[in-house]
């Protein structure tokens, strides 16, 4: 028995700051195409995958293929930070709008590790104080006052918090 069972298809909503391994965990237990990685847009708007000035557009692409695979029918994982409540609310709304189970993974890992992790990435490393900050606000969510993640409306909530829990952890699919 895997230890994350998930419907086929559902959206997959991966959360965690830069570092974390989000990207990593995708590729390890998801097809390429079933991938929509908010950096992969920023590349294909502007040629550069660390181009923030991009977001906007390249969000924007990313939800249009959001929009289609999930009317499509077709299990999707939205890698991307998702550390802002609305960020992870607008996923939501779409697989409410398409009548699909959302799932939240979060990666939630001592922030040690995601800062030595950050920090040892070539090319792009992302800047120290931001990946705090998103490591903050993801407290927030997980256990702050204002919304915690339980309540956005994911039908299911999958955190994990141990770096080797990561590595050996196994996703099954179901059907609807
Ligand atoms: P971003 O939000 O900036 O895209 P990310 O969450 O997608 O970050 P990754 O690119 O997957 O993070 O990983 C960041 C760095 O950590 C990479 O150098 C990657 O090789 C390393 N890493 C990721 N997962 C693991 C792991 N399970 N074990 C060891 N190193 C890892
Ligand atoms: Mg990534």
């Amino acid at each position: 028995m895997p230890d994350i069972v998930i419907a086929d298809p559902c959206l997959v909503v991966l959360i965690g700051a830069a570092g974390a391994g989000k990207s990593t965990f995708a590729a390890r237990h998801f097809a390429a195409d079933e991938i929509l990685s908010s950096d992969r847009f920023r590349a294909i708007v502007s040629g550069d995958e660390a181009d923030q000035g991009a977001t906007r557009a390249a969000f924007g692409r990313l939800d249009r293929e959001l929009w289609r695979r999930l009317r499509a029918g077709q299990l999707t994982v939205v890698d991307a930070t998702s550390i802002e409540p609305g960020a992870r609310r607008s996923l939501v709304v779409r697989a409410e709008a398409t009548g699909v189970p959302a799932v939240a993974i979060i990666l939630d890992l001592p922030a040690d590790v995601v800062l030595a992790r950050n920090a040892a990435r070539r090319p792009r490393v992302v800047d120290e104080a931001v990946v705090r900050r998103q490591l903050g606000r993801l407290r927030i969510a997980l256990d702050g006052p204002t919304p915690p993640i339980g309540r956005d409306g994911f039908a299911t909530v999958v955190v994990l918090r141990d770096p080797a829990e990561v590595e050996v952890v196994t996703i099954g699919r179901r059907p609807p």
